[in-house]
């Protein structure tokens, strides 16, 4: 047996380190400026603990691009490095300053928001260089080192005479990534990562008008001076405490993350923890519609201050993906998959605290002004039913104040819909009976008929209620949902003192084969029944079961397998048209009869079009002829 250590040769892993350290090429800037940051911030905390003496001067940093000499300058005023330090922390790949700094002064660095971590990020910038040079002076009194490298593991380490403290770091791009010297793609990219970075960031310069003296004439051309063009906001609105900030600041804040966003959110939640894991942030709820994938992926991802992404999925749960804002933590891991994401400890407790904390402040604003919550509960709704369907901790809590509103525009809790309706509207076996519409206009001769009968009838109309609606029916003792216009209204019909049908069962023996004969159609069952003689001869109901299934499949999740569209046709066998049907004796007249009523009941379920309803226009001016 022998035993030994692989010989990792740097000449093989350095085009490696080119090539994969990061999909998006891109990212060699926020690299960068992330490093030019923390520079900054260990002189700011150096200078704290007394160890750097006297003024530290202006710490902006500048990025700056050279198209004539082909080359992008990241130039920053912080620590800088010692040609010992340049050996060390540059020349060693994969040894992070960073770790090594916050190791160092552990408890006292602890919120200095260092973001250096693996101590590959420097490398990055081969990717889009062909050279890079770093130009360096410490903080400590040593002179400047200048270090060239081309990319192949050799470099050059020399003296330089720069006299300011800080460090330039020179990219000679290469020719395949000429796009890093178009100022455009470059204020791009500051904008997309480096938009809220702590330390002020200056690229190029911008006009601004100056205020102009009271005395200026109507057409003089404002005046104007040159300023540094700061791309950045090192303080935003999430880094600072809830006491300092007021209504007007958060609704700043969203205009800032969202520009191109003309609605205003309806509220925000700022998040705000240091244990068991850090993280800050604010989220807001906007308004939303029914189209839920198209809102997804609006909440940003930042470490410290840096952006990392917009795809949060794993790290808050999948319901609070449709709100906006930050989400900053140091502690979410990122260079690991996302579905190890899910199974990491530290990322499902973030999941749970934001969870609790959306729960807790949706529950005190219903406690605190429930007619506000009531007004904006058209536009929440979809995300409180979506958390309750998908989070059980969220269930829990959202069921207080989850509401259920009828198309008379009133809104209950189910606790007091129960407390309502549970004498007025249930069945022989005393289970209660929840009417709901899910379109007022749709079924509006449904939901009317059931007002007439004094019961309440629901309006639920977001995308995913079928499957809320089978998640209470089975959480819950003793409830049933029933659609307006769907056969489980029956229940309820029945209990009331049954109506005695005109007819004699000779005559319904009759009837029915008449009927089956003109309507051939196999999607409808003719049923007979008596109802009061005020409802419509005839009418069409859905199997409730089957258009929920249906619904759920459409929303996703549900049964497999596809469901055909099946009516039950009731005739009332009360009704005069009815009557008359089985009086007539000439065939003709009495199909024409049938098919009237039977349109009819289509009619006012949304279901005749083409050529039906033609027809049926033509057949109805016949008869009023
Ligand atoms: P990390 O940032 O994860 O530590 P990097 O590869 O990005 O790793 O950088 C390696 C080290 O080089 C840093 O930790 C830091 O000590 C040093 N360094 C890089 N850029 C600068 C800079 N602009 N000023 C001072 N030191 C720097
Ligand atoms: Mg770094």
């Amino acid at each position: 047996m022998s035993k030994g250590k692989i010989n990792v040769a740097v000449e093989n892993i350095f085009p490696l380190i080119k090539k994969f350290l990061y999909s998006d090429h891109e990212i060699f800037l926020r690299e960068l400026i992330s490093n030019a940051t923390d520079a900054t911030n260990k002189l700011k905390h150096l200078s704290s603990l007394g160890e750097v003496k006297g003024d530290l001067g202006d710490l902006t940093l500048e990025v700056k691009i050279d198209k004539k000499g082909k080359k992008l300058h990241i130039i920053d005023k912080g620590v800088g490095m010692t040609a010992d330090e340049v050996n060390k922390y540059i020349n060693e790949v994969a040894f992070s300053g960073a770790e090594e700094f916050l190791e160092k002064y552990k408890e006292s660095a602890k919120d200095s928001g260092i973001i250096g971590h693996f101590g590959l990020g420097f490398y990055s910038a081969f990717m889009v260089a062909k050279e890079v040079e770093i130009i360096t002076k410490s903080y400590k009194d040593e002179p400047a080192a200048h270090w060239v490298c081309d990319g192949s593991p050799e470099y050059e380490l020399k003296k330089s005479d720069k006299k300011e403290r800080g460090t330039e770091i020179i990219l000679h791009i290469d020719k395949d990534s000429k796009e890093f010297l178009e100022e455009a793609r470059i204020s791009e990219l500051l904008t997309k990562y480096n938009k809220f970075m702590p330390v002020p960031i200056k690229f190029g310069t911008r006009e601004e008008t100056l205020p102009q003296p009271n005395d200026a004439a109507e057409d003089a051309k404002p005046e104007t001076k040159t300023v540094d063009n700061i791309i950045n906001n090192p303080d935003p609105a999430w880094t600072k405490t809830p006491a300092d900030l007021n209504e007007e600041d958060y609704k700043g804040f969203y205009r800032e993350l969202y520009p191109m966003q003309f609605e205003e959110p309806l509220f925000h939640i700022h998040l705000n923890v240091d244990y068991p894991f850090n993280l800050t942030g604010i989220l807001y709820f906007p308004k939303l519609n029914n189209d839920l994938n198209i809102q997804k992926d609006r909440i940003q991802l930042y470490q410290n201050q840096v952006f990392v992404t917009d795809n949060v999925e794993g790290i808050v749960p999948e319901f609070l993906t449709l709100l906006r804002g930050v989400i900053d933590s140091p502690d979410i891991p990122l260079n690991v998959s996302r579905s190890y994401l899910q199974a990491d400890g530290a990322v499902k407790k973030i999941s749970n605290y934001i969870t609790r904390k959306v729960a807790d402040k949706l529950s005190s604003l219903f406690k605190k002004d429930r007619k506000a919550f009531e007004e904006k509960w058209n536009d929440i709704k979809v995300v409180i039913e979506y958390g309750m369907l998908s989070e059980d901790k969220f269930f829990e809590k959202a069921e207080k104040f989850a509401l259920y509103p009828t198309t008379d525009g009133d809104y209950f809790t189910f606790e007091e819909l129960q407390e309502k309706l549970k004498d007025a509207q249930t069945d022989k076996d005393d289970k209660l009976i929840l009417l709901y519409a899910s379109d007022t206009d749709a079924q509006h001769s449904y939901i009317q008929s059931a007002k007439d009968k004094d019961y309440t009838v629901l309006l639920l109309d977001s995308p995913i209620i079928s499957h809320l609606i089978q998640k209470l029916e089975t959480s819950k003792e003793n409830i049933s949902f029933a659609r307006v216009d769907g056969d489980a209204i029956e229940n309820l019909i029945k209990k009331e003192e049954a109506t005695v049908s005109k007819l004699s069962d000779e005559e319904k023996d009759k009837l029915k084969p008449m009927i089956e004969d003109v309507v051939s159609d196999s999607q409808y069952t003719v049923q007979l029944t008596a109802m009061d003689s005020n409802s419509l001869p005839f009418v069409l109901t859905q199997p409730e079961f089957m258009r929920r299934m249906k619904e759920m499949q459409q929303t996703g999740g549900g049964m497999m397998g596809s469901f055909p569209e099946m009516y039950t046709l009731l005739v009332n066998t009360n009704h005069d048209l009815v009557g008359q049907i089985l009086q007539t004796r000439t065939a003709k007249k009495r199909e024409r009869l049938i098919q009237q009523a039977l349109d009819l009941a289509r009619l006012s379920q949304n279901l005749l079009k083409g050529e039906d309803l033609t027809a049926f226009i033509q057949r109805s001016l016949q008869l009023i002829k």
